[in-house]
């Protein structure tokens, strides 16, 4: 039998969720809520159930999953509700503002025996998946360094993302994803955070912001979100012992430079105008290998399959709360390196 879910906030994400829910083929929507009036109509016009407000979704025994998808400030009181009120849930990220406020909402979900994950969607994006299926299958060999940035140029969004209190600013608002996926793809201790925050659009939230991460092993990653580059980085760089790997945008395969050969016979000197260079000169066919990796499917369904698999006890949860912890814990030593203009020692 499906699933019932309701969703509580029918701003973009919710009514993004129910449009999810309403094509699944392992949930069925109940209906949402949300504070704003002009909302509550929209959902209606959409055909949508709308509840009187949040109690009753909580008082609802139909309901299987919770969503919440409103603005960060109010996910903690919402979060714990729905557990109390014998419900599994689905928060979205980041799902809490400080470490100190998840386990709260941890200590809820145990005590409840219900299921309580985070909506980390990105794990699904085909542009990460690339990346992850290179380092697995092994082709380049192990990882030296990955970078992972993404770049808009319109500036903070003005609404509740550019203010500190409902939990605004990108590091929470794309860092949280951005993070997640390194953890994913580099799954050793993080040892050292330095990251520094732009303000250029906007004083009371970060705009943006540039992240280094040391790892156990001597890895180093590069996280960075921007919000005013009118030219994009890539979106993935890495560097392995035997090859790199670029991404231009999302939309683009991976390309792989795969080194065959160690020999320097090859080498033909380059020209520039100030003069010429050998440790420069690119590799040729003799010594390396190019190509496309096809661009992968993802069938963003999958995490609501997961999920009511793993409430029926038929699977394991994909995102697991140990690892939106890791990813919280790296976000406060973020804004905290960021306060001291230094790299913290860090032990995550
Ligand atoms: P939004 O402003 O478009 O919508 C939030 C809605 O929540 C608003 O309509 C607001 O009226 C409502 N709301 C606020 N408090 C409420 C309460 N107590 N009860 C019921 N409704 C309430 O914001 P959004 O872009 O939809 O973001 C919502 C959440 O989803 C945030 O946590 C955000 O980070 C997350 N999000 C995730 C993704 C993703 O890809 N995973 C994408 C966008 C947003």
């Amino acid at each position: 039998m499906k699933k019932r879910v309701a969703v509580i906030g029918y701003g973009g994400q919710g009514a993004w969720h129910c449009g999810q829910v309403l094509k699944s083929d392992v949930c069925e929507l109940a209906g949402t809520y949300d504070i704003r009036e002009v909302r509550r109509e929209a959902a209606k016009a959409n055909g949508i159930f709308v509840y009187e407000n949040n109690e009753a979704i909580f008082a609802d025994k139909t309901v299987d999953i919770i969503v919440v998808a409103t603005p960060n400030d109010v996910h903690e009181d919402l979060v714990v509700n729905g557990l109390k009120s014998g419900h599994n849930v689905v928060c979205e990220k980041p799902v809490a503002l400080s470490v100190e406020e998840f386990d709260r909402m941890c200590a809820a979900a145990k005590e409840s025996g219900k299921v309580f994950t985070a909506h980390q969607n990105r794990r699904w994006d085909v542009d990460f998946r690339a990346v992850k299926q290179v380092i697995g299958s092994g082709e380049i060999g192990e990882v030296l360094r990955i970078e992972s940035r993404i770049h808009g140029s319109r500036g903070i969004p003005s609404d509740w993302r550019c203010h500190k209190a409902p939990g605004g600013g990108m590091i929470l608002d794309w860092g949280v994803h951005l993070i997640d996926q390194m953890l994913q793809l580099i799954p050793e201790k993080v040892t050292g955070v330095n990251c520094v925050c732009t303000n250029i659009t906007n004083d009371e939230v970060d705009d943006g912001f540039r992240l280094e991460l040391d790892f156990e092993s001597g890895k180093t990653a590069h996280v960075e979100v921007g919000t005013y580059n009118f030219i994009a980085m890539p979106r993935f760089y890495m560097q392995c012992k035997d090859g790199s790997l670029y991404l231009t945008d999302w939309q683009q395969k991976a390309h792989v430079a795969r080194l065959t050969a160690w020999c320097e016979k090859d080498v033909t000197p380059v020209q520039n105008a100030a003069g010429i260079t050998k440790t420069m000169a690119p590799r040729d066919e003799l010594t390396l290998d190019e190509y496309d990796i096809e661009r992968l499917t993802s069938d963003v369904h999958e995490y609501y399959r997961n999920l009511c698999a793993a409430i029926d006890g038929k699977a394991e949860i994909i995102v697991k709360l140990p690892e939106v912890r890791r990813v919280l814990s790296v976000m406060e030593a973020c804004f905290a390196s960021n306060e001291a203009h230094q790299t913290l020692k860090v032990d995550i």
